[in-house]
Order: C-alpha cells, then structure tokens, then sequence
C-alpha cells in the first residue's frame, strides 16, 4: 500500500493523499498545484537542544573561576585585615549536580 504524504499548495492548503513515490506534485482543491512535503520535516524541527542549565561545563573553566574568585577574595581580607569564610563552591557543584542527576532540579532563575 502507497504511503500517506502531505501536500502543500501555494495558498497554504495542505492536503493528505495517498500516492507512489513518484508522485511529487498533485492539483489542490484551489486549483493551484500543491507538492509533496519531505517526511523528514518534522524530525528537523523537532530537535530540542539541552537546557542550559543541565549543559556539561569545562573543568578548566571552573579552575579558572576559582583562580579568579579566591583572587578577590585574598584581595578584599587584605584589605578588611582579616579573613572572610567564602562559599565551597566544589561542594556546592557536587550537591547541584547530584540534584540534576535525579531530576529534581528546579528552574534556574531568569531562564523559565
Ligand atoms: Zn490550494
């Protein structure tokens, strides 16, 4: 049995028929000419990319960040003349990811 395909004409009817494969272009009820649309169409639009929150982050950027916020931190206990107790932010990623893993993971904030 010949497949369904879709039609589309230049009006913008779109009509379901069922024919051979080499039938690309069929008249619509309009009167125009109406052509075969691709099967492949819906699978194109329907690729969802990785929230960005759930996204795989570089090691060396997080090094990095580290380098940078243990800077400023050492940069502002030598200017109060003691030391600040900072956030582990190891311990905190560990957590955040351990949340994503189970999919308990809430809406990142500004991103919903
Ligand atoms: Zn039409």
């Amino acid at each position: 049995m010949a497949p369904v395909y879709d039609y589309l004409c230049s009006e913008g009817h779109s009509t379901e028929s069922r024919q051979g494969y080499g039938v690309i272009a069929i008249p619509c009820q309009c009167g125009s000419e109406a052509s075969r649309q691709s099967v492949y169409r819906q699978i194109q639009v329907g690729v969802v990319p990785t929230p960005r929150h759930e996204q795989r982050h570089s090691l060396k950027l997080f090094q990095e960040a580290s380098q940078e916020r243990d800077y400023a931190y050492s940069k502002i206990e030598r200017e109060v003349g003691h030391s600040i107790e900072a956030p582990n932010l190891y311990r905190q990623g560990v957590a955040r990811s351990k949340v994503i893993k189970a999919g308990k993971a809430p809406p990142v904030k500004g991103t919903a």
